[in-house]
């Protein structure tokens, strides 16, 4: 295994964006390597063509979108070259048992949300690699006849066990020598449905001592009785991955295929298969690559739809788009942009080494997307009541811009009333040393002063409290010459700002907050039970406050709550007359050491 490297927001903003693959196709197209193809149907095609194969198993995750924006966006970015490029949307979709209709319609949301498209000159380039069962059946009899495949009988424990392992060679079956004839009667009489599962499996005659385990005699056929999404019962053998992916590549005409840095001890049967066939003229050349990159690892979280399944059908979350989920539709919901994803993927470049991520990088490029461009506004997360008790008037108008320094986007126009709701925590009845925010009168001293954001500044003159000292409000004088904006506020020194809305236009609102899914960094490393490593304080629902124009957000805004962080209008629940706003992040890492 390669050198462990982990990235951090200080690592990653000096990393040049790795591109050694950019480099093996700049090196391709200088030697012309794919280019003046021709399809079957005598049309040009492009001298780059990549792919992303999704399983449709399950929702895509964070670590999907690190493929997703590289093979698409290698396509996206040699498109000028002569010939062009694209990349096909393919789903690998042979194991009958798994998949879902569901996860196909999932896969091509996420995909397109992100900003990337298999289209290319008005084609749509979505295949399946179910549709080509019926070719991929062909090349198996072709092999069969040129002795490089033979029915094996062998039950799967002792396929298991004659394969032998690192130190011990292989076992050759007591059915390799097969005749091509009696191969091609079972091979058929398996597709006929003649057998049960388990009973007859077509393997690739290889070697079985080679030193690389894959090259044992590979089995790539299996009997399954079981209904396909898009093939229903028509086939009850199915194809495996490492004959079906390298085949599907060539069909498609595919240039550089990039796989996860696990198939590394694959590649030598991708070349196999592809090589056997291209001199049994079934393919021709040139034929397609297989490249491998470092999967991504990120903090504090996992990324395997096998486990993330589990985490829902056990209902340790909300279903896959929890906002806690790393899933593309969990990151959408708790308010990530395709920006902020694109840049992440941009952060952390590609490269051979395996990695884990730091959790803060995802989080940074949220931040550095959304800071810019949404509007502010104010919310009182744990509201307390606060009485200006000299405050005679109906109201004061005040008002704040949209956004610091875009003055073009418009204010927020909101009123100051006598009583305003503040968070709790913004008052203490015995401050802490350095606690610069309401504190009541003590000891002959007069209360604190801060200012309320484009407001006055004010000074706390005592709180009421229950029998048990639960406080219930907290009193307060104004100074009526000291409102921001106005000539001598200035004057008026204070060491705290807090934020209020008025208790007779804030709007009631319900604020999801969330932390990270996990207590420990690498919850799925080594032998550890991740079940056992979640975050029991990863969700808190609060009843909330927010300003009046929060009221008219539309579904999915984004918006930077002051003090608080950033905050997304919940796509699935959000209502005018019943806000739901998610926790996105907060204003700065709050996990920085
Ligand atoms: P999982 O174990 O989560 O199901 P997978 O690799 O089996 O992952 P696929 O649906 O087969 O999932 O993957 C589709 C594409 O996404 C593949 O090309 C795969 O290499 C890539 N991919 C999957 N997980 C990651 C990851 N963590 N980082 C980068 N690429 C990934
Ligand atoms: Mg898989």
């Amino acid at each position: 295994m390669s050198k462990e490297i982990n990235i951090t927001p200080e690592t990653s903003a000096n990393t040049e964006v790795s591109n050694f693959l950019r480099q093996i196709i700049d090196h391709d197209c200088a030697n012309a390597t794919f280019a003046n193809r021709i399809n079957h149907d005598g049309q040009a095609l492009p001298s780059v063509i990549t792919r992303f194969p999704p399983e449709p198993n399950g929702y895509l995750h964070i670590g999907h979108a690190k493929s997703i924006c590289l093979n698409f966006g290698l396509a996206k970015d040699y498109d000028h070259i002569p010939g062009g490029a694209r990349c096909h949307m393919r789903f690998d979709d042979t194991n009958p048992a798994k998949e879902e209709t569901e996860y196909v319609d999932s896969i091509l949301d996420a995909v397109k949300w992100l900003g990337f498209d298999w289209h290319h000159h008005d084609q749509a380039y979505q295949f399946y690699a179910s549709d080509y069962f019926e070719q991929l059946y062909a090349f198996a009899e072709i092999l069969i006849s040129r002795e490089k495949a033979y029915v094996d009988s062998q039950s799967a424990d002792e396929i298991h066990h004659n394969r032998g392992n690192f130190n011990q060679v292989g076992t050759p079956s007591p059915f390799r020598d097969r005749t091509v004839a009696e191969n091609l009667e079972l091979f058929r009489a398996m597709r006929a449905g003649k057998f049960q599962d388990g009973e007859h499996v077509l393997r690739l005659k290889i070697d079985m001592s080679s030193p690389n385990l894959v090259m044992r005699d590979p089995v790539v056929y299996r009997i399954r009785h079981a209904h396909h999404h898009r093939t229903g019962n028509t086939w009850c053998i199915y194809p495996l991955y490492d004959f079906t992916h390298c085949i599907s590549d060539a069909l498609e005409n595919i240039t550089h295929s990039i796989c996860t840095l696990e198939f590394e001890n694959n590649r030598p049967l991708y070349e196999w298969v592809l090589n056997e066939l291209s001199e049994a003229g079934a393919l021709q050349h040139p034929l397609p690559h297989q490249y491998e990159f470092a999967r991504l690892n990120l903090t504090y979280t996992l990324t395997s739809k096998r486990k993330l399944l589990q985490l829902v059908q056990e209902n340790h979350v909300d279903g896959w788009d929890d906002p806690r989920m790393p899933t593309i539709v969990g990151l959408r919901r708790r308010g990530f942009t395709p920006e902020s994803l694109q840049l992440f993927c941009e952060r952390i470049g590609v490269s051979k080494a395996d990695s884990w991520i730091d959790m803060s990088v995802l989080e940074q490029s949220l931040r550095d997307d959304l800071d810019p461009k949404v509007e502010r506004g104010i919310a009182v997360l744990r509201p307390l009541k606060l009485i200006l008790d000299n405050f005679t008037q109906e109201f004061e108008a005040c008002s704040a811009p949209k956004h610091p320094h875009h003055e073009d986007l418009g204010r927020r126009e909101f009123h100051l009333t006598k009583e305003l709701w503040i968070e709790a925590d913004d008052f203490m009845v015995n401050p802490i040393k350095g606690f610069f925010r309401l504190s009541p009168p003590k000891d002959g001293q007069p209360g604190s002063r801060v200012r309320l954001k484009y407001g006055f500044v004010i000074e706390c003159t005592g709180f009421d409290a229950d029998a048990q000292g639960n406080v219930l409000a907290v009193h307060a004088s104004y100074f009526p010459d000291s409102k921001s904006g106005t000539p001598g506020s200035a004057d008026y020194k204070v060491k705290g700002t807090i934020h209020w809305i008025s208790t007779q236009n804030a709007i009631s609102a319900e604020i999801r907050m969330y932390d990270r899914l996990f207590t420990d960094p690498n919850p799925t490393s080594g032998d550890k039970d991740f079940l056992r490593l979640l975050n029991p304080d990863s969700k808190q629902v609060l009843k909330a406050f927010v300003e009046p124009s929060l009221a008219m957000s539309h579904i999915e805004q984004r918006f930077q709550f002051e003090r608080h962080g950033y905050f997304v209008a919940d796509r699935n629940d959000y209502r005018p007359e019943r806000p739901v706003f998610n926790f996105a992040v907060g204003l700065k890492d709050q996990w920085k050491k």
